[in-house]
């Protein structure tokens, strides 16, 4: 059988652990201090891989990502095994982009070596802000003094790719302590930056503050002014707005994420990760999730069975309205005679039109973008435009 997947393909790869829970988080991680069970859960990952040997056979991988949680908790030889069991059952594309995340305060240059050597190419760095408040009030393990140590030993190690989070809306924050963490940001030369605004997740303990009042955010027009400042202030240092809350150096697009935004497909391996693949031949493929819980994860791998929790098996309809969902996030935005050709759906330009006119989105060379305008109500306006679509037979 030929390749398939004549896409980007990408293999992420789910870390469930960190030190410390963080308040505001709602991933699937646990704080387990430095009793992380690596062993037991790196053979997990690569039971899983066997596991799907005949989908990764037909594919070449453009993209690995260590995700989580924390990676960085985890050996590079740990991190090299898996990234090798990958290259065995499948086939790597020359120039394939192998991401970590790390946490400033799980790594060390030493450690940072190790994951190049291991294949690592790229780097992100999990820094939120460079005040020692912010972090504070974000429950965060690391110092600004950890950010700026590690992110030097980042370039020292010879990354040349590498990103660092930013986060916003953080209570009490005002613009100014936002521009100086932007501005500090920016000391450190990275290919891309990821500027996130704080929200609040169901079941976390920052959800149980806010319902109680006691978790005072900045506000609608302060958070737009906050968005705006990272735009514009990391457009003029070269940064170029691709996605909605990521910034890159031209030519330093995260591949991985685009997989996600430009609706290719994606094995995800490791507890709770998520995957959209093509396999048994449904025409439109199919999304499942993975069971959450770490030691029921291993269980079942152990036992030789998929540790799916549940599968969806998509419809046309389903497919193109996730591609709209994720496409609009993209400053390229949508190609619209792409999408008729390959998905035969359409926009009824009488509901497209006004949303045009009052310059939300703009159509060039027949993308879909939304503009600066259209993007901070960028929820509402994808309610809108799903409505517009008309499905050809
Ligand atoms: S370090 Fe990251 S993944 Fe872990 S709890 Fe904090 S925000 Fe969540």
């Amino acid at each position: 059988m030929g390749k398939i997947y004549n896409m980007a393909f990408g293999v992420y790869i789910h870390i469930p652990y960190c030190v410390k829970k963080c308040p505001y988080c709602d991933f699937n991680s646990y704080g387990v201090g430095r009793l992380v069970p690596e062993d037991d859960y790196t053979l997990a990952i690569l039971g899983e891989l066997d596991l799907y040997r005949d989908l990764l056979k037909n594919v070449t991988v453009t993209s690995i990502f260590f995700g989580g949680g924390t990676p960085s908790l985890f050996s590079p030889s740990g991190v090299e095994s898996i990234i090798d069991r990958i290259a065995s059952v499948s086939s790597l594309s020359p120039g394939v982009e192998v991401s970590l995340e790390v946490n400033p305060r799980t790594a060390n240059l030493e450690k940072l070596r190790g994951f190049l050597i291991a294949g690592v190419n790229r780097i992100s760095v999990g820094v939120q802000s460079f005040s020692e408040r912010k972090l504070k009030v974000l429950g965060r393990i690391n110092s600004p003094h950890d950010s700026e140590t590690i992110l030097k030993a980042v370039e020292r190690a010879g990354f040349v790719n590498f990103n660092l989070d930013l986060m916003f809306g953080v209570p009490f924050e005002t613009l100014k302590e936002w521009e100086s963490d932007l501005r500090k940001a920016l000391e450190f030369g990275s290919t891309h930056i990821s500027s996130y605004c704080l929200t609040i997740e169901d079941d976390t303990e920052f959800a149980t503050l806010y319902s109680a009042g006691k978790l005072p955010l900045p506000d609608e027009d302060e958070l737009i002014d906050m968005f705006n400042l990272a735009g514009n202030l990391l457009e003029a240092y070269g940064y170029l707005q691709y996605e909605v809350s990521n910034f890159s150096k031209p030519g330093f697009e995260c591949r991985h994420n685009l997989i996600y935004w430009q609706g290719d497909y994606y094995l995800g391996l490791g507890a709770g990760a998520h995957s959209y693949v093509l396999e048994n031949n449904p025409p439109w493929g199919v999304r499942f999730a993975n069971i959450r819980d770490p030691n029921r994860y291993m269980k079942a791998v152990k036992e030789g069975k998929r540790p799916v929790d549940f599968l969806d098996i998509l419809d046309r309809r389903k497919v193109i309205e996730d591609r709209f969902l994720m496409g609009l996030r993209l400053k390229e935005g949508i190609n619209l005679r792409d999408i008729s050709e390959k998905l035969r759906v359409y926009l009824n330009r009488e509901r497209l039109d006004p949303l045009v006119e009052e310059g939300f989105f703009e159509v060039l060379n027949d993308s879909l973008k939304v503009t600066k305008k259209g993007v901070l109500i960028l929820n509402e306006l994808i309610v809108k435009v799903l409505d517009a679509l008309v499905y050809k037979e």
